[in-house]
């Protein structure tokens, strides 16, 4: 596979996965297609050695393995979330002529680049359905049926100088003039389009709006990839490409949790139970897990923050990454980050070795820091762990920006892992 060829799925990839859900559907299916096996965690498991696995949980969340006779796991970890609005249980408000969604903010998203964009609604929902069972399905509109007008500059003189967003009052969605609108019909129509036609009534849903502008490569030479959802389905993407390309004897596992973006503590998230769970059922003797726990390492994969070219100030000058440039190692002394030279020396002696580039970050000693599933999992299940991530861009906007080069780079790091970094 080479760069091109890699980055064109990778935009397929960011266009069909709008929600969690979606991402974890399109990553069990890839995972289908390179062989693995599904497991439920209902169901007993008979694993065969050699086998290579796959499991979900909540839908958004999964877990693939392969289960050689040895230790010394790679493991790569992820999360399949992003900031975005998600729909209130009564997701309607009909006032001054319209038609709005009744919205709530998740995770800690940039506001202001959510107006004036062609808004579309994607998601999980459960029914009941005409056999009197309650069933879940994915659905996705796909197509633009919601906007957030900005409020004219005429309206508001100090809009440039110091507009501030109201989360409650001022990011509703408008999407219809009609006073006979119903939010069942809406989602009738949308289970029509992904062919589903049980639907008997709807009981619930965890529905997310997002931009309908798909991927694309910009700049003169297309350095630059824009889309939404990068952090982290980006990371996610290299993670399963890495494991879909995997040998069945080559101790590898994969992990991308849902929830990170409001802290992972939820059944499916990274401080939840669902890797250890998982480990146990690999590894039921005790003394096998722990071999295994202090042989393997975790790479949790998130992006990291370009300097700002506008904004350079922002950044440790020692410490600042720039797009296009190579994987970023992540430290932090108060292990915000969990990278341990350990873990640093082995990354740069794989890139070395396959002549990959790597870059250093450290936040500004007088800024926060964000963090990631690495300090959790290292917590949780007391694994040696990297943190790392490609710079970008934008994080948290709808429309993030990363580089054509980085996403690659990394995939090839991973892939040769084992090879170089006994
Ligand atoms: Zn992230």
């Amino acid at each position: 596979m080479n760069k091109k060829e890699f980055n064109d799925a990778l935009l397929e990839f960011l266009d069909a996965s709008p929600t969690p859900f979606h991402a974890t559907d399109n990553m069990a299916k890839m995972l289908e297609n390179a062989g693995f096996k599904e497991l439920k965690e209902e169901e007993d498991w008979k694993l065969q050695r050699a086998g290579r696995y796959y499991l979900t949980r909540n839908d958004s969340s999964i877990i693939a393995f392969t289960y050689p006779e040895t230790s010394h796991y790679l493991m790569l970890g992820a999360h399949t979330d992003s900031p975005n609005l998600k729909l209130k249980p009564n997701p309607l408000i009909k006032e001054h002529g319209v038609i709005k969604f009744s919205v709530e903010p998740y995770g800690g998203l940039l506001l202001n680049p959510w107006f004036d964009r062609d808004l579309s609604l994607a998601g999980k929902i459960s029914y009941l359905n005409t056999q009197n069972k309650i069933e879940e399905r994915l659905i996705d509109v796909q197509k633009p049926i919601a906007v957030i007008p900005s409020l004219a500059i005429h309206l508001d003189k100090q809009a440039n100088k110091n507009r501030t967003v109201n989360k409650q009052t001022d990011i509703s969605p408008i999407l219809s003039c009609s006073d006979t609108f119903e939010f069942e019909d809406l989602i009738r129509k949308a289970m029509k389009k992904n062919k589903i036609d049980t639907i008997k009534e709807l009981y619930a849903w965890e529905l997310s709006l997002y931009d309908t502008q798909k991927a694309s490569y910009v700049g003169v030479d297309e350095d630059f990839i824009a889309s939404a959802r990068l952090d982290n389905l980006l990371s996610c993407y290299i993670s399963l490409l890495t494991m879909c390309v995997s040998d069945p004897n080559s101790p590898m596992l994969f992990i991308a949790s849902d929830h990170e973006e409001v802290g992972s503590r939820s059944s499916a998230g990274a401080a939840g139970s669902f890797l250890e769970n998982t480990l146990t059922r690999i590894f039921p003797h005790y003394d096998d897990y722990m071999r295994m726990i202090r042989t393997s390492i975790m790479i949790s994969t998130d992006n990291a923050h370009a300097l700002h070219p506008n904004y350079a100030d922002r950044h440790d000058k020692n410490h600042a990454p720039l797009i296009n440039r190579g994987t970023v190692i992540k430290v932090n002394s108060n292990q915000k980050y969990a990278s341990s030279i350990t873990g640093i020396s082995k990354f740069i002696h794989v890139a070395k070795s396959i002549g990959e580039p790597y870059q250093r970050f450290v936040t500004r000693s007088d800024m926060g820091c964000g963090s990631t599933i690495g300090p959790i999992t290292a917590t949780r299940i007391g694994i040696e762990t990297l943190d790392i991530g490609l710079p970008t861009f934008a994080m948290h906007s709808i429309r993030e920006l990363a580089g054509t080069y980085d996403a690659y780079s990394l995939w090839k790091i991973l892939t040769q892992w084992h090879q170089y970094s006994m």
